[in-house]
This record gives structure tokens, C-alpha cells and sequence, in this order.
């Protein structure tokens, strides 16, 4: 295992962005829909001003109570100037309870839709990776990109990226607000920020690492729990309860520990933070009501300053909090930017067409990430048209052969031809028009059955010619009759939480995807169902159905496959040891004879009266 991560250190992973390019990214995604950001943006901005009326309207309050009992025997219509900055107040805070709420939605859907325009381009970049390359990088990498640095970017973009837009804007205009009120008490206000400064450089970078001990901690004790209960009869039959209760105390009184580390640092945090506000209202008051005395001010504008004062530490301590957030999701943006920002294969260097449906195989050698090697040359020609049964016991290289016949491996040596054009320089596109693999294990996308047939459709099938061709496709696989009583037809949900397939059914589906693809070359390395029953002769029905008319290579493990073939090729030990047909091959006394006997003497028999 030492061994298995240098490999995994020594991967060429898949690329990572700069900063720049990450930005570059996202804006890209902006400029698709420019009216949605600047609403958002204007949003923004709406909800922070809107924050500054209640701060502004008190003040006025002030103002206009001081005044009324200025003057001695004051007229009844003072109290008009009161109701209207009332209905400002009132009207004032609820607009900005609104329009936050309406922001933190925009901002979020914004944040979600630039995410699904990333993650499609990701996605599509990822699916476009030759298979060889993705073995090359490591599929654990590629999966992380597409699940990981999504899910991470997702959680950031719904939750914390909101919070920050909001908060930024409300720092920067109540900033302004407080200089707007007069310069001197922006400056006493901001006289504070140093201590609170400083009180965030000592919390951030412990309060991470602790946290993530007091984690560790929780989920030992969960551990030492579990483990106690699952070996509960155990415990008791050694006599050992006191001993494990002596464990699950220990790591308890650990995380509990750590519980109280935790609350007395955020403690301490907060009382600087209080420290750092009180210290910013006594400069403001000080400066404020030397500037009254001035007659500078009046005193509902200090107030408002000191309003506005204290409205500012709640956005300031959200911005400096997420910051390790924000950090954690730049560095998942710029995975995907990464993978995002690749180039795509120019279509023009696409090699010519398959000129026929003939397959070469040239000295192929094949081997597993620096293991023993798997194909030792191996030499094989199909004719248009031909169709070849690969046997050979398990472990000789069947698998591997038919892989690299569909171009799913690159071969370590040697090259595959599919009429004429070398299968790896092939696009995908043509790849896949020209040969479709039905592997050992078929993949059944979740979805309604029919859309998992019609994924293998080509491109300018749409619409009702599309369903008609799905339905043609599952009749000519003979699958028909049990898709139509299933209780939706093709429109039963199958695969992950749909309508449980046996695997006699789903091969038939990849079976049906073959027909719709319609390739030239057919390659089948199905699953070995038991020889003479009735899946098996129905599969192999479907299979000489859906495989009819194709240069067909299919590596038969019921050997009533290898009968219908007109051509035998046996290997062994990654080489072909025998070839031709079954008549010749059991006349000459071979492996293949000796194959042949094995098999049609045990369960054969019911299987080639058939
Ligand atoms: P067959 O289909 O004839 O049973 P395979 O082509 O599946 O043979 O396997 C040939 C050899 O390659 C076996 O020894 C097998 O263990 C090895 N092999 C197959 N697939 C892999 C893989 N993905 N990684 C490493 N070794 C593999
Ligand atoms: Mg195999």
C-alpha cells in the first residue's frame, strides 16, 4: 500500500486554474445571462441602503423631540414632523428585511446557476477524456472534481457566498455613511478596527485546528461506543465491562475537553470583540459630542453615527469568519475551473472514417498499470462482416482483448485498426459510431427504461422518431414483451432506486442500445449466465439478433456461441493458440477439442439440442 500512494502522489492530476482563471470562468458563465448579475448586484446594494433608514430615521427622532421641547409651549404641529420619520422608520426596516431576503435568494440562485453552467462544462470535459487518460490521472481525481469540488463549491455558493456579498456591500456603504455623517466620526469609528484585527488574527488560525480536534474527538467516542455495543455479548463474556468503560470515559472526557476548549477561545474572541466595539462607540461619543458642542452636529446625528457604528460589526465579523470558507471553496473553483477551462479536442484533426468494417489487430501487448503482462502480441483479423468467438479460460485475456478491439484501452503496444483507422485517433464520435462494447457489467443510468435505451441513439434522433426507434430496438432484442408489462412501459423508472432489472435484462438493454447505435463493428463480452437456461438461449437470441449483419467479435463463455461463429480463436495466457472453424478446431483434438468435450458433457448438451 506504501507503494500505492507514490503512485498516487507521482499522478499527473488533472489540471488546476490560477486565480485569474478561475475569474475567468465564472465570468464567462456571468456574461451569459449579464441582466440576472447586474439585478442581483442592484439588489445588493438596495438591501444595504436600505439597512441605513432605521440608524438614519432614530437620529432624526432625536432631532425632532429635542427640538419640540425646546421651545417653551410647543404647537401641536411638532408632532407631525414625528409621524412621518416614524413611517420612514417602520417602512425603512421592513424594505430592508425584504430586499436582504430577496438578495441572499438572488445572490444564491446566481451563485447556483453559474455553479451548473461550471459543473456541465466540467462534466463534459471529463466525459470527453479518452478512458486511457483517466486511468492515467487516476479516476479517483476525476471523480473528486465532478463530486467533491462541487459539492464544496455548491455549499459555499448557497450558504456563505450570500452572506459575504451582503456583508461586503452593507461594510463599504455604512462606512461611507458614517464619513458622509462627518469625516471625523468615520475616523473614530474606525479607530477600533486594529483591536478587532487583531483579535481575529489570534482566533482564525486556532480556532480551525481545534475544531477539527474536537471533531476527531466526537467521532473517537462514537467509535469507542460503537465498538463497545457491537461487542457487547463479548464484553460480557470476558468480563471486561469495566475495562471498556474505562475506554469510552477516557476518549469522552477528551471530547468533552476539547468542548470547553473550544467555547473558552470563542469566549475570549468575543470578549475582544466587545472590548474593540466599546472602545469604537467611547471615540465616537467623545468626538461626537465635542462636535455637538461645536454646533457642528446635532445630537440625533451622533446617534445615527453610533447606530451605524454598531451595525457595522456583524457584517465585518461575518467577511473575516468565512474567510477560511471562501478560501476552502477557491481552491474547489479552481479544480473545476481547471477541468472547465480545457481545451477540447480541435475536430478538425479527426482522422478519416472507417473505410470498412473490417478489424485489425497487429501485435497488441497489453499490461495493467506495471503488472505482468496481461497480452503477449497478439494478432487477429476480422472481415467485414465476420463473426469471431474468443474462448479461453478465465484470466487468458479475452476481456482485455475485446476492450482494446472497442478502443475503451489503449494498448501498451501494438495497435487495433477498425477499417483501416487506428481506434485510439478515432473521435469519440466516430469511435462510437463505428464499435459499441456490450461489457460483462452493464451500467443502467437512473431514468425512466426507455431514455437509458435512447442514450445510444444517434444525434438527429429526436422526438417520436426517437421513441418509435426504441421501441423497434427493444423488439429486435426480443425485450418488448416484458418492457411493456412492466407497470409503465418504457416509461418505468429503472436503475439507482427505480424498478429492480435482473441481469438478464439489463444485458438485453445494452443489447437494444447496440441496435439504436447501430455500428458497423459489435464487440460482446457478456455476463456468463448458466448455460441451457432459458436467459441464457434468450440472451444469446438477442445477441445473434442485435449483432446480425455486424463484424461481430464476442467472447463466448457458453460455447453454443462459439458454434454459431464462423470462426474459433483460443487463447491462452494472452496469446491465440488455436484458430478456425468449430468443425476443424474439435476434429484436430486441440485445446479447443478438449474445451468442447468438457463442456457439451456437462451442461452442453441441453444447450446445443437447442
Ligand atoms: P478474461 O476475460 O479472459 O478472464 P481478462 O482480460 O479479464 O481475462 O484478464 C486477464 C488478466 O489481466 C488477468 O490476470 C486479470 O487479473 C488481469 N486484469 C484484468 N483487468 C485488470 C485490471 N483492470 N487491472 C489489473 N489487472 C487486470
Ligand atoms: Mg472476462
Amino acid at each position: 500500500s506504501a507503494r500505492a500512494a507514490h503512485d498516487e502522489a507521482d499522478r499527473p492530476l488533472l489540471p488546476v486554474a490560477t486565480a485569474a482563471g478561475s475569474w475567468a470562468a465564472v465570468r464567462t458563465e456571468l456574461g451569459r445571462a449579464p441582466g440576472c448579475a447586474v439585478g442581483t448586484l442592484a439588489l445588493g446594494v438596495l438591501a444595504s441602503a436600505l439597512s441605513l433608514v432605521a440608524p438614519w430615521a432614530l437620529g432624526r427622532l432625536v432631532d425632532v423631540v429635542a427640538a419640540e421641547q425646546a421651545p417653551a409651549g410647543a404647537d401641536v404641529g411638532r408632532a407631525g414632523d414625528v409621524v412621518p420619520v416614524l413611517v420612514v422608520l417602520v417602512l425603512g426596516a421592513l424594505g430592508a428585511g425584504v430586499a436582504t431576503g430577496l438578495s441572499a435568494a438572488a445572490v444564491s440562485r446566481l451563485g447556483a446557476r453559474v455553479l451548473a453552467g461550471l459543473r456541465e462544462r466540467v462534466v463534459d470535459r471529463v466525459l470527453r477524456l479518452p478512458p486511457a487518460v483517466v486511468d492515467r490521472v487516476g479516476a479517483g481525481d476525476v471523480l473528486a472534481r465532478v463530486g467533491d469540488d462541487v459539492g464544496v463549491v455548491t455549499r459555499s455558493v448557497t450558504a456563505v457566498v450570500p452572506q459575504v456579498v451582503a456583508s461586503a456591500l452593507t461594510v463599504v456603504l455604512t462606512v461611507a455613511a458614517l464619513t458622509a455623517v462627518d469625516w471625523r466620526m468615520g475616523l473614530a469609528g474606525v479607530v477600533c478596527l486594529p483591536v478587532h484585527a487583531a483579535a481575529l488574527r489570534w482566533y482564525l488560525p486556532r480556532s480551525g485546528p481545534l475544531h477539527a480536534r474536537q471533531r476527531t474527538a466526537q467521532g473517537a467516542r462514537s467509535q469507542a461506543l460503537l465498538g463497545s455495543l457491537r461487542g457487547a455479548g463479548t464484553v460480557r463474556a470476558l468480563r471486561v465491562e469495566r475495562a471498556h468503560v474505562a475506554e469510552v470515559e477516557a476518549r469522552s472526557g477528551r471530547a468533552r475537553d476539547l468542548a470547553v476548549a473550544v467555547f473558552r477561545q470563542f469566549t475570549q474572541f468575543s470578549s475582544a470583540v466587545n472590548v474593540a466595539e466599546a472602545v469604537g462607540v467611547v471615540a465616537l461619543l467623545v468626538t461626537g459630542f465635542a462636535l455637538v458642542r461645536g454646533d457642528v452636529l446635532t445630537v440625533g446625528e451622533v446617534t445615527t453615527a453610533v447606530l451605524l457604528f454598531l451595525q457595522l460589526f456583524g457584517p465585518l465579523g461575518m467577511l473575516l469568519t468565512s474567510f477560511g470558507e471562501v478560501q476552502a471553496a477557491g481552491a474547489s473553483l479552481a479544480r473545476l475551473a481547471g477541468v472547465a477551462l480545457m481545451p477540447l479536442p480541435p475536430a478538425a484533426q479527426a482522422p478519416a472514417p472507417p473505410a470498412d468494417a473490417g478489424v485489425r489487430v497487429e501485435g497488441v501487448v497489453h499490461h495493467y498499470d506495471g503488472g505482468p503482462p496481461v497480452l503477449r502480441g497478439v494478432d487477429l483479423v476480422l472481415a467485414p462482416g465476420e463473426r469471431v468467438a474468443v474462448v479461453g479460460a478465465s484470466g487468458a485475456g479475452k476481456t482485455t482483448l475485446a476492450s482494446l478491439v472497442a478502443g475503451e484501452l489503449e494498448p501498451a503496444g501494438g495497435r487495433v485498426l477498425l477499417g483501416g483507422a487506428d481506434v485510439r485517433e478515432l473521435d469519440d464520435a466516430r469511435r462510437r459510431d463505428a464499435v459499441v462494447l456490450v461489457s460483462q457489467d452493464v451500467h443502467v443510468f437512473s431514468g425512466p427504461l426507455g431514455d437509458d435505451v435512447a442514450l445510444a441513439a444517434p444525434p438527429h434522433l429526436v422526438g417520436a422518431e426517437l421513441d418509435a426507434a426504441v421501441r423497434r430496438a427493444l423488439d429486435v432484442v426480443g425485450a418488448l414483451p416484458w418492457v411493456d408489462a412492466l407497470p409503465e412501459g418504457v416509461a418505468t423508472p429503472v436503475g439507482e432506486g427505480g424498478h429492480a432489472l435482473t441481469p438478464d435484462q439489463a444485458q438485453a438493454l445494452a443489447l437494444a442500445r447496440l441496435v439504436l447505435a447501430d455500428p458497423a463493428v459489435a464487440v460482446l463480452d457478456e455476463a456468463t449466465a448458466e448455460a441451457g437456461s432459458a436467459g441464457a438461449r434468450g440472451l444469446e437470441r438477442a445477441a445473434d439478433a442485435a449483432t446480425a449483419g455486424r463484424t461481430t467479435l464476442v467472447v463466448a463463455h457458453r460455447l453454443t456461441q462459439a458454434l454459431s461463429a464462423d470462426r474459433v480463436v483460443v487463447m491462452a495466457d494472452g496469446q491465440v493458440v488455436e484458430e478456425g472453424r468449430h468443425a476443424d478446431l474439435v476434429a484436430a483434438g486441440g485445446r479447443y477439442a478438449a474445451l468442447w468435450h468438457a463442456w457439451s458433457g456437462t451442461e452442453g448438451r441441453s444447450g446445443s439440442a437447442a
